[in-house]
């Protein structure tokens, strides 16, 4: 998962695309970066840590031009080169790319043409593209539609060069990229909440498998590989969306809203309160109150500065680090039945902290209710951990409630979440992390 913007056709397109990184800033915290055009030169900047410590005035001043690129990464190559945009010197035009995702056929791809001899400067899937263009004759179009026929998997890619963007999704359409418009300039995004900080409107999502071509002529829209069964990524609306965008056409805190009131309507308990997991779990335990009729209450605050490592005392404090991110306030928990409801169980390590943190601020029982099923398998993609990482590849719900130390636990069934999504049995999602 990471962040996409791009911005063509305005005088301050750098600036925009920074503001838009800093919306996306929940689906890349590694790095960013930002390549610029102005007609002539390509500037780009990156670095490590968040867009706030990368990104200063004097270097967003430095990156002129009316149309730019630009990456948060979640990438685990902990190294400046691993970030995005990659820059490129490819023909007369240059060229840089912007990807949120992964191709399958990348280590085979990167092996072939290792053994021709070439030379890669970073670990990412990306760098694919450009060997794959640079080798075929043509225009930037031309060589993209060559290194999209090419590639498999899962991505949303933008391409900057000194006269055009294009964007593009791929034909199963898992990652989510929107367009938009602000004045004459276009915008593209991969949530809609980028678009709304820079006061752009939304007009649609790039469709599965387009490629829109962005030029001073206008937009071009074609489709290189022919229609697959759509397999959106349904852990956006679980938990990578931010709640105030839309995603495949819905708004995805109501999504999550309706998803806790589902998981009411399956798992329903007699208790005094309804307590929300901050951030993530709010609006499914927003929907759980409504439908069931008990009280919400912020029995857990969270603290949001915790991006940064923090130096623990010697003498060890007790749970420091899920007190860091979490406080449970005694005066709304004390004596009470509490159920707690959160998006999702990964590891189960930090339910199990909740679930001590909610009994030591005083509350007499503890259901947790999780609005998604168990997340079973690791995803291919890379959204999700591996299998042997995830608590419900090989545990049973009631191992993992022993192991949380809950007095219950329950998930939304997948049924139930279709349900909710007023969708078919898996019409058009990809939900092989539920798959056991
Ligand atoms: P865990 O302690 O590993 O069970 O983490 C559970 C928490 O991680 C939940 O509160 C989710 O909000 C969050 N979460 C869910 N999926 C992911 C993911 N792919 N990467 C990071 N955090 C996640």
């Amino acid at each position: 998962m990471s962040g996409l913007v791009g911005v063509y056709g305005h005088p301050e397109a750098a600036n925009l695309v920074y503001l838009g990184l800093y919306a996306l800033q929940h689906r890349g915290q590694m790095g960013a970066g930002i390549v610029a055009s102005d007609g002539q030169r390509m500037p780009w900047h990156r670095g490590l840590g968040l867009v706030s410590d990368v990104f200063d005035r004097e270097i967003i001043q430095q990156l002129k031009g009316a149309s730019a690129i630009g990456h948060n990464s979640n990438s685990s190559h902990e190294l400046a080169q691993n970030m995005q945009p990659l820059v490129f010197e490819l023909g007369e035009d240059g060229l840089a790319i912007a990807h949120s995702g992964n191709f399958t056929n990348a280590s085979e791809l990167r092996r072939q043409y290792g053994e021709k001899g070439a030379i890669f400067q970073s670990r990412t899937d990306t760098e694919i593209l450009a060997h794959l263009m640079a080798g075929y004759r043509g225009g930037i179009v031309d060589q993209v539609k060559h290194a999209l026929s090419v590639v498999r998997g899962a991505y949303s890619l933008l391409f900057l060069n000194r006269t055009s963007m294009i964007a593009t999704r791929d034909p199963h359409g898992f990652r989510p990229l929107v367009l938009g418009r602000m004045h004459e300039a276009t915008i593209v995004a991969s949530e809609t909440c980028a678009l709304d900080l820079v006061g752009a409107e939304y007009v649609r999502e790039i469709e599965p498998g387009e490629v829109l071509v962005v030029t001073k002529d206008g937009l071009q829209s074609f489709y290189v590989v022919s229609a697959h069964p759509s397999t959106r990524c349904i852990f956006e609306y679980v938990y990578f969306a931010r709640p105030d965008s839309i995603v495949y056409g819905r708004n995805v805190y109501q999504v999550r809203k309706e998803f806790g009131r589902q998981l009411a309507r399956e798992h329903p308990v007699d208790a005094d309160i309804v307590v929300p997991v901050p951030d993530s779990g709010v609006p499914a335990a927003l929907g759980y109150a409504e439908q069931s009729g008990l009280p919400l209450e912020f029995g857990l605050v969270r603290n949001h500065y915790v991006w940064r490592t923090l130096i623990e005392p010697h003498d060890a404090i007790r749970h420091f680090g899920a007190k860091v991110k979490l406080n449970a306030q005694r005066e709304v928990l004390a004596g009470k039945s509490v159920v707690v409801v959160d998006d999702s169980i990964v590891r189960g390590t930090t339910s199990r902290k909740i679930v001590t943190m909610l009994r030591a601020a005083g509350a007499k029982a503890v259901h947790m209710r999780i609005g998604s099923p168990p997340t079973k398998c690791g995803c291919y993609h890379g959204n999700t951990p591996n299998s042997n990482e995830l608590i419900a590849s090989n545990k049973s719900t009631e191992t993992i409630r022993d192991f949380i130390a809950a007095d219950s636990l329950a998930y939304l069934s997948e049924l139930g979440m279709y349900a909710a999504l007023k969708a078919d049995e898996c019409s058009g999602f990809c939900s092989t992390c539920f798959m056991q």
